[in-house]
């Protein structure tokens, strides 16, 4: 990682990390890293390779329309927000298929995107973020990376130069949870050996990452 201006950390640099907190954890997408192409952009080339052609804004509105159905799915679900390999792929499958809808190339475009989403240079740093987990690293805290994604994060998180080790990459779907679940933070606090009040996580979505971790006993900081 490259190591950026401590100014740049936080508006207060003390107040980072947090007094007793001994790892940060931190969210993935949103938090350090983004897509480098916006994504309604990259499923509209996607859809044109394949014959389908949708405008950007088209496949904004259905992916958000899309990804919100998913999140129903899974807390409506008999075990809510379990997840598996396959459960995350069949989300995806599921959202490509809601903006695309039924089509002949449906299978080749999720076939496409589920590829590129898996290649490093799909990803681009988030500099508040990146300098955070610099930050922890400086002061010698563990860190850790914990995230709603899937067994994809495990082979691109040693291109993306995450503020983790490889045995400190924890998607949910090898979790067998996802946020706002509190098994996904049980499962990491049992991983990295701390107990919550020793446990700081960083992300970028009020709810997700704030809300369910501070749920969990944790500390939590909304970037972003
Ligand atoms: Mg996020």
């Amino acid at each position: 990682m490259v190591a950026r201006p401590r100014s740049a950390v936080v508006a207060t640099p003390d107040a980072f990390p947090p007094a007793g907190v001994t790892a940060v954890v931190f969210d993935v997408v949103g938090t350090l890293v983004e897509p480098a192409v916006a994504v309604a952009e990259t499923y509209a080339a996607a859809g044109r390779r394949h014959g389908i052609d949708l405008d950007a804004a088209t496949v904004a509105r259905r992916f958000a329309t899309a990804w919100r159905r998913q999140e129903s799915n899974d807390a409506a679900a008999e075990i809510p927000f379990a997840t598996s390999r396959d459960r995350e792929r069949e989300r995806w499958r599921e959202i490509v298929g809601d903006v695309f809808g039924p089509h002949a190339a449906a299978a080749a475009i999720f076939a496409d995107l589920w590829a590129h989403y898996a290649l490093p240079e799909a990803w681009r740093p988030v500099n508040r973020g990146a300098a955070l987990a610099q930050a922890a690293l400086n002061a010698g805290l563990a860190v850790a990376v914990a995230s709603n994604f899937d067994e994809r994060l495990l082979a691109v998180a040693p291109h993306l130069d995450l503020p983790a080790s490889a045995g400190a990459v924890f998607p949910s779907s090898e979790i067998g949870w996802r946020k706002p679940s509190q098994a996904f933070f049980r499962y990491v606090e049992q991983r990295l050996g701390r107990p919550p009040e020793q446990l700081l996580y960083v992300g970028d979505d009020p709810e997700l990452d704030v809300t369910a971790a501070m749920a969990a006993g944790w500390r939590a900081m909304l970037v972003g």
